[in-house]
């Protein structure tokens, strides 16, 4: 009697120390797939990106000239980064976008250690409407996602999601805008020229607003031009800037027709393509966008909004960039521009991050693959010992 109550026990206490065992290895696989799909799979596709190459070899410049490295700036664009704010989104949502942008952002700065940053606009979700307390969080956690080491510089341009489309844009607005954000419209570093503009002001209506950025566009212009043209008469002592054409940043879009040039995988999906672009709302007017490019005469313009990438050449073979939204919620394969930049010359690839299917379906995979081990042990571990206990019994009866 006393002996089957021990064997009894033994048993019982071998398949709980099974179950355990059982439990620890599904926790630690639970805790593998976790990591994988949370953090070390930017580390995988991100490691795979790299700066490209320019065309031209360092230092040819002018005939006869000696032959020193023009130094190359390494710029990482990115836009439509949509944070979202109090009112729209469930906070689900919102921890996830954020989390895959943070992730994205500095395994980005860790493995490709660009030299500055520029995001084109829709920085934030809500802050055409956000009060000021919820403004002061989105911004908080702004710089928690992208946080950065002071050697890297982070610039951005306003967008109709930050400061509100023409109609809702106000002093107030803009300037909250530029208190976090440096308000410095014209940016050189390394001999190179960025025109960072306000393109939610591109209205062209005369509004007050709007006269203002166009005002300075054209002090822009002139300084820019003074300075190419080696301080001509009419430019006064102002402190010369590069001589290089600048690159022109912006949130809306040169004008254009609609994507229907546009090809790649993170291309507007073909029913989108064709849909005609409303100017002043999807692009800038025609007209601005002629204004812009005889003013400044860019050499690059690289811009966001559509939330899928484009090129469009403009005369003079000027290449405008559509920057794809760098948020989750926008694409299921957001990505960021890489740029190797000189005065003279530039090469541009791009950085895909982790696709969302992808990890989404390594979830369904791995949660499947429990779930079998679950259902699958509890029989296996239980039936070899039924099956010895009926031997065991059978012959102490024999
Ligand atoms: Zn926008």
């Amino acid at each position: 009697m006393a002996s089957s109550w021990l064997g009894a026990r033994r048993q019982s206490l071998h398949l709980l120390k099974t179950r355990g065992f059982l439990l620890l290895k599904l926790s630690a696989a639970v805790l593998a797939v976790l990591l994988f799909c949370e953090f070390l799979i930017y580390y995988l596709v991100i490691f795979r990106c790299s700066w490209p190459e320019l065309k031209t070899p360092e230092g040819a410049g002018t005939p006869g000239a000696p032959k020193a490295p023009e130094p190359v700036l390494r710029a990482m664009f990115l836009a439509d980064t949509h944070l979202l704010g109090a009112i729209r989104g469930h906070w689900l949502d919102k921890l996830r976008r954020e989390w895959q942008m943070e992730r994205a952002f500095q395994t980005a700065l860790w493995l490709l250690q660009p030299e500055v940053v520029f995001i084109l606009g829709d920085i934030f979700d809500e802050g055409k409407w956000s009060s000021p307390e919820a403004w002061a969080d989105d911004v908080g956690r702004f710089w928690k996602v992208f946080r950065h080491p002071p050697h890297v510089q982070l610039r951005a341009v306003a967008g109709n999601h930050d400061i509100g489309f023409h109609y809702q844009m106000d002093t107030y607005r803009i300037k909250r805008f530029e208190k976090v954000f440096n308000p410095e419209r014209l940016f050189s570093w390394k001999g190179i020229n960025f025109v960072m503009i306000n393109s939610v002001a591109l209205e062209g209506d005369g509004c007050d607003i709007c006269s203002r950025a166009e005002a300075e566009l054209l002090e822009i212009s002139h300084w820019l031009n003074c300075s190419r043209e080696h301080r001509p008469r009419g430019c006064g002592d102002r402190q010369w800037l590069p001589a290089s054409a600048p690159i022109l940043l912006q949130h809306f879009p040169l004008y254009r027709k609609n994507d229907a040039n546009c090809s790649g995988e993170d291309a507007a999906p073909p029913d989108e393509k064709y849909t005609p672009f409303k100017e002043r709302y999807d692009v800038l007017s025609w007209e601005v966008s002629r204004k812009l490019l005889w003013w400044l005469r860019p050499r690059l313009i690289l811009s966001g909004h559509t939330h899928s990438a484009c090129e469009v050449q403009h005369r003079a073979g000027v290449l405008e960039v559509s920057v794809p939204s760098f948020s989750w919620r926008n694409r299921n394969n957001p990505s960021f521009i890489m740029g190797s930049i000189t005065p003279m010359d530039y090469a541009l690839a791009k950085c895909y991050l982790p696709c969302e299917d992808m990890v989404l379906t390594t979830y369904c995979v791995a949660a499947g693959c429990l779930m079998l081990i679950m259902l699958i042990p509890t029989r296996l571990v239980s039936a070899p010992f039924h099956f010895g206990q009926r031997v065991l019994r059978k012959f102490k009866t024999m």
